[in-house]
C-alpha cells in the first residue's frame, strides 16, 4: 500500500511525527490559521510508535489506529483552552468546521477520548451516521475511513503475503502461493513480532497490518500554518 504523508509546519506542543494524510494535513493547516495555532500531543504515530503505544497504554493492534495512517492528531486540550480563553465547545467548532471530529460523540471534555480528533473530510456525515450516542459505535467512524482508504490493500493472497514477508527477512523460499511450513513459520514470526494473535495463517488482521508495516511511504513537503 501507498501511505501518503504530507508535514506540517509551525507545530507546537510534544507531537515528535508531524505527518498526516495529505487532505488532513491541509485541513488542519487551515484550523491552525483561524486559531493562530494549536498545541498538540500526538499526530502520527509509525509501526513502532504504534507497538510502544500498545505496550504502555494498552492501545489498539499496530495497524488499528487512525494515528497509523496520518489521521488522527491528540490535542493538548487544557493548554490551548488557557491559552485561547475559549471553551472546549468552540474548539469542537473550530475543528468540526475543517472535518476533524472529536472521537466522543457527547462533547464531553472530562472524558477518555475528548483530546483525540479524527479527519473525516467531506463525507463525514456518511461516517457519523454510523454511531450513535453508544460509545462503543465511535471507533467505527475512522475505522470506516480507513477502510475506505485502504481496505484494498487490506486483502492479500498467499503469494503476495511471502513477497511482504520476504521484505522484512522474514520468508527466503520461493514465492509459491502455498501455506507450508515455511510460510506458517514466517507468518508466526511476523505475528510474535507485531503482538498479534499467532493463528500461522494470513488471516485479516495479519494481511492488515503487514500491508501497513510495508507500505511504501511517500512524504511530500510541508504544509504551513
Ligand atoms: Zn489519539
Amino acid at each position: 500500500m501507498k501511505l501518503s504523508l504530507q508535514q506540517i509546519q509551525n507545530v507546537k506542543g510534544d507531537a515528535r511525527r508531524t505527518f498526516l494524510a495529505p487532505d488532513a494535513a491541509v485541513a488542519l493547516a487551515a484550523i491552525q490559521n483561524d486559531a493562530d495555532g494549536l498545541i498538540y500531543s500526538e499526530m502520527w504515530r509509525d509501526p513502532v510508535d504504534s507497538l510502544l503505544a500498545r505496550r504502555l497504554k494498552s492501545g489498539p493492534l499496530v495497524s488499528y489506529s487512525p494515528h497509523n495512517y496520518g489521521l488522527a492528531v491528540d490535542l493538548n486540550v487544557d493548554a490551548i483552552l488557557n491559552q485561547k480563553k475559549i471553551r472546549y465547545e468552540d474548539l469542537l467548532w473550530l475543528m468540526k468546521r475543517r472535518g476533524w471530529y472529536c472521537f466522543r460523540r457527547d462533547g464531553n471534555q472530562d472524558q477518555v477520548g475528548s483530546e483525540h480528533f479524527n479527519f473525516l473530510g467531506d463525507q463525514a456525515e456518511k461516517y457519523l451516521a454510523k454511531s450513535t450516542q453508544d460509545p462503543t459505535t465511535w471507533p467505527t467512524i475512522p475505522e470506516l475511513k480507513i477502510w475506505d482508504r485502504y481496505g484494498q490493500d487490506f486483502q492479500m493472497e498467499t503469494k503476495e503475503v511471502q513477497v511482504r514477508l520476504a521484505k522484512l527477512g522474514f520468508f527466503t523460499e520461493p514465492f509459491t502461493g502455498q501455506r507450508d511450513m515455511y510460510t506458517r513459520e514466517a507468518i508466526l514470526a511476523f505475528q510474535r513480532a507485531w503482538d498479534l494473535t499467532q493463528t500461522g495463517s494470513p488471516d485479516m488482521t495479519l494481511c492488515r497490518t503487514l500491508a501497513f508495516v510495508t507500505a511504501d511511504i511517500c512524504y511530500s513537503t510541508a504544509v504551513a500554518a
